[in-house]
């Protein structure tokens, strides 16, 4: 991997665009000479970051998530921390089957360009709800994969901080193809205190912890780990309420059940193994390298019966939500004029959106 400032399209053929983040776009790329990029790795996503200067974000958008990004765009601080990530998983991670590889990072005026491996294999969520069949033991896999990627970049003391299924992309879509951890943009390299609470990200897969403020350490990507099992065996996610504030005070209490009849049918062994993760003392929640060895994870108690066909529809339905919202919210900010002639609580009813959103968004408006 080499830094500089390089043009990407001397070296890049860019073609599709793959997705788009709150501060990015993520586009198809074609390596043009082979020389440092294998046989077969020639297609390559390159995540471009643009970069606003001066830093310090103020705008509603970098309110509270984000508290230096400010309009789709990166401050200096939050780029480097990102590149500064992505170097230490290079040098002490890559390459792991389970977690991005970054191959190039190239820079000029419009921003920085991470070069990395192409996932074609889509998200972890797409996947299951698309399988014909699928198992506490295909559940199972899906931990193992992520604990052991969790593992690598916890023994770098690297902390993701932003672990959830739409960060998880199979490498491609063949059926053994390896799931990947990515999107580091809020991963710390050293133990931090900053929040990292969701504004309009969900606060779903957020540790209690994170939410008060208190040291986010390794064992707060586990408590990520237990929500995203918890969702992969029900359908819904573990902590749901109204409004922010009473999912936030659900998740700080470690106020979830298995009540719901979906669960008698899962093992005793995958619901021991949530709760371990969702201890809200993260010192009672297992390591990513204990939980690589839990009987469920190696196989010895997950059941190859297949899960009952309501959880996988409800799963589809609680994705489909999701990637509604997202592309909703994501879209919203970026359509003024559309917005500005239509009255924002209509919003709520359209696109789904929860008080909070709703008053994030015209906060929002009044700093336009
Ligand atoms: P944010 O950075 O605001 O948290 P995000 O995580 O959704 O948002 P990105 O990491 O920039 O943003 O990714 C945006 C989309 O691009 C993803 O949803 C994914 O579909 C696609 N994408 C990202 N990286 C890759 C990759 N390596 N291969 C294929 N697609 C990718």
């Amino acid at each position: 991997m080499e830094n500089g400032a390089r043009k990407l399209s001397d070296e890049y053929e860019v073609t599709t665009i793959l997705g788009r983040g709150g501060f990015s776009i993520v586009r198809k790329g074609i390596k043009k000479s082979k020389s440092d990029i294998e046989d077969g790795e020639k297609e390559v996503a390159i995540k471009t970051l643009k970069r606003v200067s001066g830093g310090g974000g103020g705008g509603a958008l970098g309110m509270a998530r984000f508290p230096n990004r400010n309009h789709g765009m990166i401050t200096d601080a939050l780029l480097a921390n990102e590149i500064m990530v992505m170097k230490r998983v290079v040098e002490e991670v890559s390459p792991h089957c389970n977690v991005i590889q970054l191959h190039d990072v190239c820079e000029d005026a419009t921003g920085v360009h991470l070069v990395l491996e192409l996932c074609s294999g889509g998200e972890l969520f797409d996947r299951i709800v698309s399988q014909e069949r699928y198992s506490e033991a295909e559940a199972a896999k899906v931990v193992q994969q992520i604990a052991s990627g969790l593992a690598a970049l916890h023994r770098a003391n690297v902390i993701h901080r932003d672990l959830k299924p739409e960060n998880c992309l199979f490498l491609s879509k063949s059926k053994d193809s390896p799931l990947k951890i990515m999107d580091f943009g809020l991963s710390s390299v050293e133990e931090f205190t900053d929040p990292v609470v969701g504004l309009f990200g969900s606060i779903d897969y957020v540790s209690p912890e994170a939410l008060s403020q208190q040291k986010i350490t390794s064992k707060s990507d586990m408590w990520a780990l237990g929500v995203i099992l918890y969702i992969l065996l029900s359908g819904y996610p573990p902590f749901s309420a109204q409004s922010h504030l009473q999912k936030q005070q659900m998740i700080m209490n470690g106020n979830f059940s298995f009540y719901d009849k979906t669960w008698k049918k899962i093992s005793s062994s995958a619901k021991d193994l949530i709760s371990s993760l969702l201890n809200v003392d993260p010192q009672k929640r297992p390591t990513a390298d204990e939980i690589l060895k839990h009987p469920w994870v190696i196989g010895d108690s997950a059941t190859e019966r297949q899960i009952d066909p309501e959880i996988v529809t409800r799963l589809q339905s609680f994705n489909a939500r999701r990637k509604f919202r997202a592309a909703a919210i994501a879209s919203m900010y970026t359509c003024t004029v559309f917005l500005r002639t239509k009255k924002l609580k209509n919003l709520v009813g359209s696109y789904d959106l929860n008080q909070d959103e709703l008053q994030n968004l015209r906060n929002h408006f009044k700093t336009l």
